[in-house]
């Protein structure tokens, strides 16, 4: 089979890797699982046997035709999830499952776009390049806390689920791969924000990595004085980054600065 690099087609070879994937979704004999990019089928077969319905959305026509052949049991939507609708395919009111050896180019778009869903959806269990699981993953004030993680963890308790050496794939990548668990639990109503103003705030904060949160805040059109209050109100020094900012606190400056 020839692959296209450009859809960041490597696919598993580890059996037991493919396993371990399918187990971290749990128990799913009631639940539609929606696998992205399935590519040559590696995971998709072992889902197929273990799924009440099982969704698999690939962008390139030739694995599309060549899975519908040889999984018939799965439905096989040719297109690119970034373009999905993933409400349209729930039955009523059901959580869907979402699994998927991510094409890695387009990571944090494939997640901001589940994120929108994560009222449909009760887990992911997704690949990913190692340094953007460590990103996702990473604790406030430490060197990978960014946007990235503010977001992912904003909408999801997140596990870290198995890390894989290139070789596990074919052709092998020039990376480590990492499978996290996301349990989607958007935190909205507990930290007392709305996700239309908070959200753009946040790219607000962390615009520009080597300016503090005020003077981010500044250049977005905030008043310097607000800010001040704000920030004195929500115990944020003055100079602090947006990285050295837990969700809490961000939130309490969020509703300080709209006057909450
Ligand atoms: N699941 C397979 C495996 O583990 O061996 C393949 C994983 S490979 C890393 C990523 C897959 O995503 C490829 O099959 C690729 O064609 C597909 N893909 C790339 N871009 C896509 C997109 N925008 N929407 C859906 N699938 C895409």
């Amino acid at each position: 089979m020839k692959q296209k690099p450009k859809l960041g087609q490597n696919f598993l070879v580890d059996p037991a890797a493919c396993l371990a994937i399918a187990d971290a979704l749990g128990d799913i004999s009631a639940q539609t699982v929606i696998e992205i990019g399935p590519g040559a089928g590696a995971i998709t077969s072992i889902l197929a046997a273990r799924a009440r319905r099982l969704i698999a959305i690939e962008l390139d026509r030739n694995l599309a035709s060549r899975l519908r052949a040889e999984i018939p049991a799965t439905e096989i939507i040719e297109a690119d999830i970034l373009t999905i609708d993933l409400d349209a395919l729930r039955n009523g009111s059901e959580k869907l499952r979402i699994v998927g050896n991510l094409p890695y180019y387009i990571t944090s778009p494939i997640l901001l776009h589940l994120f929108n869903y994560s009222s449909s959806i009760a887990t992911a269990v997704v690949m990913m390049q190692r340094e953007a699981a460590d990103r996702v993953i990473a604790e406030p004030g430490s060197r990978d806390y960014g946007l990235l993680s503010a977001t992912a963890q904003l909408y999801a308790d997140i596990a870290h689920v198995l890390t894989l050496p290139p070789t596990a794939f074919m052709p092998p990548p020039e990376v480590h791969s990492t499978v996290l668990r996301l349990t989607m639990r958007p935190r909205f109503a507990e930290l007392g924000i709305e996700p239309g103003t908070f959200l753009p705030f946040l790219r607000q904060a962390f615009a520009q990595k080597r300016k503090t949160l005020g003077k981010n805040l500044r250049a977005a059109g905030f008043d310097a004085t607000r800010i001040a209050d704000a920030l004195a109100k929500s115990a944020i020094p003055a100079t602090s980054r947006a990285e050295e900012v837990d969700l809490n606190r961000m939130a309490v400056l969020w509703r300080a600065l709209h006057g909450l």
